[in-house]
């Protein structure tokens, strides 16, 4: 999952990339609300965090702009104690949740998280196809009795798949929710990545749970 970070205190938005980084997010930053709405409206992020005090833009503004197009991200907005204004209008101006600075990076977390579920049907914090589970909270994945053991890449791009399943997923679609600008891999990097993941959670005798569409890209299914 892709996340941006609106933060003009460059500080806090180092210390926020890093720990969404190690948790699997990728992450890009913008510093200013003109920068931030740019990338939010060019890139299809999965959530925004997004400050409220910025210069050239207030987070309110870039946050009613976005909404006014119609965009539908998850936007979690981070305020400043004490002002109970500001978090009253920004989820008038369709913010999804706020946290209130200083916060704890867990419970940060913890929002993410529980935005990201929000569309889906089932809103336990599990995610399951066919046999296979993961638990986002844990990151642990199992596979039956058997714990698979993921590299931080990998995590990502079965959370991505495990979150849709039964759609086709482009390359593209692939590359845009689990790599951010930093990103500079070579073009079958999805596919060696796919094949790593495949070894893993397929059970041996049985079509793999990631389906090929020739030319198109890939399907996750239960079997
Ligand atoms: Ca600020």
């Amino acid at each position: 999952m892709r996340i941006l970070v609106v933060e003009d205190e460059k500080h806090l938005a180092d210390i926020i990339k890093r720990g969404l980084r190690e948790q699997g997010y990728a992450v890009d930053i913008a510093y200013d609300g003109d920068q931030g709405q740019y990338m939010a409206e060019t890139t299809p992020y999965d959530l925004i965090l997004l400050d409220i005090l910025l210069p050239k833009k207030t987070g309110l503004q870039v946050c009613g702009e976005l909404r006014a197009k119609k965009a539908a991200t998850p936007i979690i907005i981070l305020t400043a104690r004490d002002k109970v204004g500001d978090r009253v209008q920004g989820l008038d101006c369709g913010a999804d949740d706020y946290l209130t600075k200083p916060f704890a990076f867990p419970e940060l977390l913890a929002r993410i998280r529980a935005l990201l579920r929000r569309d889906m049907t089932d809103k336990s914090p599990k995610m399951s196809v066919g046999t296979l589970v993961m638990d986002p909270v844990t990151r642990q994945v199992t596979q039956g009795d058997k714990v698979i053991s993921l590299t931080s890449k990998e995590f990502t791009l079965l959370e991505y798949f495990m979150r849709h399943p039964n759609m086709l997923l482009t390359r593209t679609m692939l590359e845009q929710h689990a790599w951010d600008y930093e990103f500079d891999g070579e073009s079958n990097l999805i596919d060696v990545y796919i094949r790593r993941i495949r070894n893993k959670i397929d059970i041996k005798g049985r079509e793999s749970l990631i389906e090929t569409t020739r030319g198109a890209g890939y399907r996750m299914v239960s079997r």
